[in-house]
């Protein structure tokens, strides 16, 4: 197996809604494709990648340092020796050559967007569906789901918005078949976002609970005083109340609110989750990490964020990664996760699962197609096919 060419593409995410901290209007999003000469059912294998919302597009790392390595490297530096298909741990390795320590940032993104198309090349190559092709690699034995759970992730600030329209939305999710929801919080004043939360409280079904996220938004005094008031509700968590590499506020509010504490989905290297799980204060037994593998150098170093936290005390099911897409939820089932998140109706095509398995009772199915399964996602295999 060869690979005979690797292309990047870059599109706007054309969604105009808001968190607590940023608008998504002007977000972009990196696609690779990546091409073989590996034939299989009469066509050669290309493997595609895209990275989850949030973060920019990162065509000129691609460009200028990540594919220029590949290209200069061997054929059989990219290759398991064993198998002789695509190796997507060896092509990170060579990817990340010549690139000192720490300072992680958008550089694990554009590595997580290439280890993306690097894993579909391989399991299609397998022949697997890469939940399978992982689980037989990193934790033979294990059991593995035949559904992982999945919760709604919206509430977002839209321009005009208000309790009602937040309500609409919410039933909207429920509809679709979801059970769990998030809403964003810090975006309005203290009481007008206890308005909004006891508004999507009042129409939740008694099965469904609601999580909320600040995204980073607050300081010290203003995370406890949301503390205080989120306290009152049966919440499922309280995600990022500060900012993500503030260990020690992460460690005052844990000591002061009973509730869940989520944080992770800017923690993109192992050794940002190192000092999570020493400094951050979070109770594995309780709480959850939300590091997402494709804006975090991919599966291997997510595999290496499993094996510090393990010897932290955190098991697997804490995890439920942020990014709402068919990689993460390939991800949550081969290394036993409690679930991934998913953003319906915001984010297409890149969010969202394959057309053929629909949400059901707060649980998706997982692909039998080889790979991460994007050729049965209509609206993203067109957006690749148009794009590649
Ligand atoms: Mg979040």
């Amino acid at each position: 197996m060869r690979i005979t060419d690797i292309k990047v593409s870059e599109v706007p995410l054309d969604t105009d809604i808001s968190n607590a901290v940023i608008n998504f209007a002007k977000m972009t999003v990196s696609m690779v494709a990546v091409y073989t000469d590996k034939v299989v059912d009469g066509e050669p294998v290309v493997g595609y990648g895209f990275h989850s919302n949030g973060r920019y597009a990162q065509s000129g790392l691609l460009e200028t340092r990540l594919l220029p390595r590949l290209k200069a490297a061997s054929n059989e530096e990219l290759l398991d020796a064993e198998t002789g298909l695509i190796d997507p741990v060896a092509v990170r390795q060579v990817a990340m050559r010549n690139e000192k320590p720490g300072g992680h940032g958008d550089r694990a993104v554009a590595v997580g967007t290439l280890d993306m198309a690097m894993w579909d090349a391989a399991a299609k190559a397998a022949g697997q569906p890469l939940y399978r092709l992982l689980h037989d690699r990193f934790s033979p034995g294990a059991p593995i789901p035949e559904t992982v759970s999945v919760y709604a992730a919206g509430g977002y600030y839209r321009d005009g918005g208000d309790v009602s329209a937040l309500q609409q939305e919410i039933k909207d999710y429920l509809s679709l078949g979801y059970k769990d929801v998030k809403m964003k919080i810090g975006g309005a004043p203290l009481d007008a976002d206890v308005e909004r939360i006891e508004a999507v409280l009042d129409i939740l079904p008694d099965d469904s609970r609601l999580a909320v996220d600040a995204n980073g938004r607050f300081g010290l005094r203003t995370a406890l005083d949301y503390a205080a008031a989120l306290e009152n509700y049966d919440l499922v968590w309280y995600e990022e109340p500060c900012d993500p590499l503030d260990y020690q506020t992460h460690a005052a509010i844990a000591s002061e609110y009973s509730g869940v504490l989520a944080t992770g989905e800017n923690l993109f290297s192992v050794s940002e989750v190192r000092n999570m799980a020493r400094h951050g204060g979070l109770r594995p037994g309780q709480d959850v990490l939300q590091m997402d593998p494709c804006l975090s150098y991919g599966v291997s170093e997510f595999v290496s964020m499993l094996e510090v936290l393990d010897a932290h005390g955190w098991k697997p099911d804490r995890c439920y990664p942020h990014g709402g897409h068919q990689y993460n939820l390939s991800i949550s089932a081969a290394f036993g996760l409690g679930g991934c998140e998913s953003y319906p109706r915001v984010f297409e095509p890149f969010g969202g699962f394959a057309d053929e398995t629909p949400i059901t009772n707060g649980q998706v199915r997982l692909p039998d197609a080889p790979g991460i399964g994007i050729e049965h996602k209509s609206a993203l295999r067109d957006l690749f096919n148009q794009q590649f």
